[in-house]
């Protein structure tokens, strides 16, 4: 079945593929969208219009000759700046890394590629990945398209706002506790992040090891589900790519809700969350039962440990993996002063290179896993993990998906949230998904009276691990609840 948004990358890459528009035309236009709208969104760090024409071009007379460029043939897609590129710089929005080239592309931009993909730039983010507002980067704050005065939510906030200002067909964006999720929320675009272990990592600059996953942010589930299906499966350059069977997710995303059981957990729906959103869930929860899906309540108490645990391990991690950036083998290097020593070298390297929220990561990872710390937080944080993985076990026993809200509240004013906790708070809805390793995704919905101009709001999914034909599926039905 073709796709029911007539802009989307599904419909988009039809056109191109059946002759009706050619793939120059579509790079054209949206290269002087993104020349005219980029300097106010500081969505992109850099694109690369040359080389996109001339892919462009080879797709088009691939198709002329006969050939089938693949599924993605011609779309262009936006790389999150700690993704591995061949072209251009990848800087993860860090000081650090601001004159870093990868000599090799990700597994994920190789599949892309061969599935036709154009990879149209690179995209801004809160410096490595560490944060929910897109702010932290080292050169300027990315704007929400839907209003320019607020934060596009983070960290891939950049790849978001391509999307929603149609300046990129799909885009890539990595999620370590949110940061795909939160900013989909945050733009009005469906945000996906996919079981742990099932696309590669490899070419991801790693933040959290164990949290990490890259996936897609999208105008459509269809869209989120067809780019799924070109980047998931094995990769033996990740040594955590697991070795599943990949289901296609395509052949039954439009089965509807009728048989569908959800899940509401009552901590979803707290205090804590906007009594806007609550209200637009609970909507959307009526509509799916009226179309046949049964809805189990149940609780789920470890919600609330989830902010607590995210933020021992994923710092933990982080100090561990950003301990290479010394100055000597990586990236940026301090002016050397004649008779200073090499840990004062290191010191003022990593002062001037990373910004104040890497440094706070790697100031409480280090702490968390000292001697006499280690067993009160780190193992602590370990143990929780578990009991975590093992609720959401004892969920997916009596049903097919979980549904909540994605955030507590709407994309928040640029520097209103400069208080690290608050703006922690944010992921309190998605990072038990990385805890726990399971699937999760992001559907903008809208209520019955949507007035114009209201900021979006986003809908979370989550399904059990590796059930992702199921997730894509619930996304599908809540997602055409929106038009009708
Ligand atoms: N906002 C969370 C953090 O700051 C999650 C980031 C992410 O998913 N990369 O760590």
């Amino acid at each position: 079945m073709s796709s029911n948004h007539h802009d989307d990358l599904t419909a988009r890459t039809e056109a191109i593929r059946s002759g009706k528009t050619t793939a120059v035309d579509r790079m054209q236009t949206l290269l002087a969208r993104i020349e005219e709208s980029n300097p106010d969104l500081n969505a992109y760090h850099e694109s690369f219009a040359g080389e996109s024409i001339a892919r462009a071009e080879q797709i088009d007379a691939a198709i002329a000759a006969g050939e089938d460029p693949g599924p993605l043939a011609g779309a262009a897609i936006a790389i999150k700046d700690n993704i591995c590129t061949r072209l251009g710089r990848t800087t993860c929005s860090s000081r650090m890394l601001e004159h870093y080239q990868s000599p090799f592309d990700a597994t994920v931009v190789e599949r892309i590629e061969a599935a036709g993909g154009i990879v149209v730039g690179k995209t801004n983010l809160d410096e490595f990945a560490m944060g929910s507002s897109s702010e932290h980067c080292a050169w300027g704050p990315v704007r929400n398209p839907r209003d320019r005065e607020r934060v596009p939510g983070g960290s891939s906030g950049g790849s978001a706002a391509a999307v929603v200002a149609d300046l990129a067909d799909a885009a890539l964006g990595s999620d370590t506790g949110g940061s795909i999720r939160q900013p989909a929320a945050f733009c009005g675009c469906v945000g996906f992040k996919p079981t742990y272990g099932r696309i590669s990592r490899w070419g991801l600059v790693a933040f959290g090891s164990s949290l990490d996953q890259i996936g897609p942010l999208t105008h459509s589930v269809r869209d989120a589900a067809l780019m799924y299906s070109v980047m998931a499966g094995v990769d033996h350059r990740d040594s955590t790519s697991a070795e599943v069977k990949v289901d296609d997710p395509l052949s039954s995303v439009d089965e509807g809700a009728n048989g569908l059981r959800i899940g509401v957990a009552r901590e979803y729906l707290s205090e804590r969350t906007s009594p806007e959103i609550t209200r637009l869930v609970q909507q959307k929860i009526e509509k799916l039962k009226a179309e046949g899906a049964s809805i189990v309540e149940l609780d789920l108490p470890l919600t609330d440990h989830g902010i607590s645990t995210y933020y021992v391990i994923a710092p933990a991690e982080a100090s561990s993996n950003l301990a290479r950036y010394d100055g000597i083998r990586y990236g940026h290097r301090a002016e050397s002063v004649p008779g200073e020593s090499l840990e004062d070298l290191y010191a003022r390297t990593r002062s001037e290179g990373f910004g104040p929220e890497v440094q706070r990561r790697i100031m409480l990872g280090t702490y968390v896993l000292s001697a006499g710390y280690y067993d009160a937080y780190y193992k602590r944080a370990l143990q929780v993990r578990r009991l975590i993985k093992n609720e959401f076990d004892q969920a997916f026993s009596q049903c097919d998906v979980l549904l909540g809200p994605t955030t507590p509240t709407t994309a928040f004013r640029i520097g209103e949230e400069m208080d690290p906790l608050s703006m922690y708070l944010n992921d309190v809805y998605t990072v038990n998904a990385n805890i726990a390793g399971i699937c999760a995704i992001s559907v903008p919905i809208s209520g019955d009276d949507s007035s114009a101009g209201a900021l979006p709001v986003g809908l979370h999914l989550q399904a059990q691990a590796f059930n992702e034909p199921m997730l894509f599926r619930a996304a599908s039905a809540v997602e055409a609840g929106n038009q009708a």
